[in-house]
């Protein structure tokens, strides 16, 4: 159909934006150029455990959010998890208990974007490099070099620097908001032992994420404490430091995830024999946080979306604040303004 829409990405911010436009009956296709859908909300599938390698948990603060929230924990796909955060150092642990709810898919992070992604239209494993104008319409160009369309609009969806490229001299506008929202890297590594942690004086026996006063270290989260993932043994996400991330950006997956492991080591308040390693590694995230965001630029036009009138728009989490909720939300306000067109 000539009103079509295409997005780029199908992170929870695309997914959200074509949910919108599904629901109000408009024909809308997904291209994605990973394997499957939900970008940053990630999970790997290791030997007897699977490991979040992006968002390790999500907030709810925003109503409309929290709506969402109540329908895909009746729909089995998220859970609250964890109850509280830890704050670790090797003085001793320290619970936090600020009253916010936080969810987890469920049995895995990417468990949500796959519900969203139910009765959609993707093409997986289909990055796309350049867009096409032909009248009023739009073409998008795969590295395959095949051609889709035509679309009347085209939702770009990816982090900033990516969206940039695709938007070339199209947009003006949306090229200045994406090269005022850099995407700051992050490692992210993952560990999985043989044996459960030791029980150590000091520390809880029932942490299930904690947070590091580590130089490299950010935080360390327990995925066999997150909902539908009890059977599995020891597996940890080592979140690393965006500092110390953008430092080691160019050192090897090997290299990073011993030094996290190493970090892990230091955190605890004794000298301490972990278990046997079954299974260690990292993942790069080039683009895994904005630095900033275009909405607290733009005060006087409070928004977390743009829209041009030649078809092109951005959503994203770059768009509203760095949290999944973020994206989400932008993502979902694009789709309620594309409905309407
Ligand atoms: P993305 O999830 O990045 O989706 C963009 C999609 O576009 C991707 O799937 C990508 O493959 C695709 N793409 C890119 N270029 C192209 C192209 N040319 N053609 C086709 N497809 C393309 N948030 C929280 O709320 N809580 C947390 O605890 C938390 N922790 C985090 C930890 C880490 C290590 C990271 C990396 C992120 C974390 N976040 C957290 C942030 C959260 O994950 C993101 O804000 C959110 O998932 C972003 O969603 P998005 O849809 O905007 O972007």
């Amino acid at each position: 159909s000539t009103a079509a829409t295409a997005i780029i990405g199908a992170g929870i911010a695309g997914l959200a934006c074509a949910q919108r436009l599904n629901t109000a009956g408009k024909a809308v296709q997904l291209f994605e150029k990973a394997r499957g859908p939900g970008g940053r909300m990630s999970s790997k599938r290791r030997p007897q455990a699977i490991v979040d390698l992006g968002a390790q948990y999500f907030t709810a603060r925003d109503a409309e959010f929290q709506e969402a929230v109540a329908r895909w924990q009746q729909a089995g796909c998220i859970a609250p998890w964890p109850e509280r955060l830890w704050q670790a150092s090797p003085l001793g642990w320290e619970a936090r208990h600020d009253g916010q709810l936080r969810y987890a898919g469920k049995p895995r992070m990417s468990a949500l974007p796959r519900h969203l992604a139910q009765g959609l239209t993707i093409h997986s494993k289909t990055p796309i490099e350049t867009l096409e104008r032909d009248g009023s319409q739009w073409w998008l160009i795969d590295s395959n070099a095949r051609r889709h369309g035509p679309f009347a609009q085209v939702v770009i969806s990816t982090p900033a620097p990516q969206a940039q490229v695709l938007l070339g001299e199209w947009a003006p506008r949306l090229s200045e908001i994406c090269r005022a929202t850099p995407q700051r890297a992050c490692w992210a590594g993952w560990v999985t032992f043989t044996q459960p942690l030791p029980v150590l004086p000091g520390v809880p026996e029932t942490w299930q994420i904690a947070r590091l006063a580590h130089p490299a270290l950010r935080l360390i989260s327990r995925n066999q404490t997150k909902p539908g993932r009890e059977e599995q043994g020891e597996s940890l996400s080592l979140i690393a430091h965006l500092d110390w991330s953008e430092v080691h950006l160019e050192s090897s997956a090997d290299e990073v995830a011993n030094f996290l492991l190493d970090a892990l080591r230091s955190v605890f308040p004794s000298p301490t024999h972990l278990p046997d390693i079954k299974d260690l590694g990292a993942h790069r995230w080039r683009y895994a946080q904005p630095a900033e965001f275009a909405s607290t630029q733009d005060p006087k036009h409070l928004t977390d979306f743009y829209l041009e009138s030649n078809g092109l728009a951005l959503c994203g989490d770059g768009c509203r604040g760095g949290r999944v909720e973020d994206a989400w939300l932008s993502g979902h306000h694009l789709g309620q303004v594309l409905a309407k067109t």
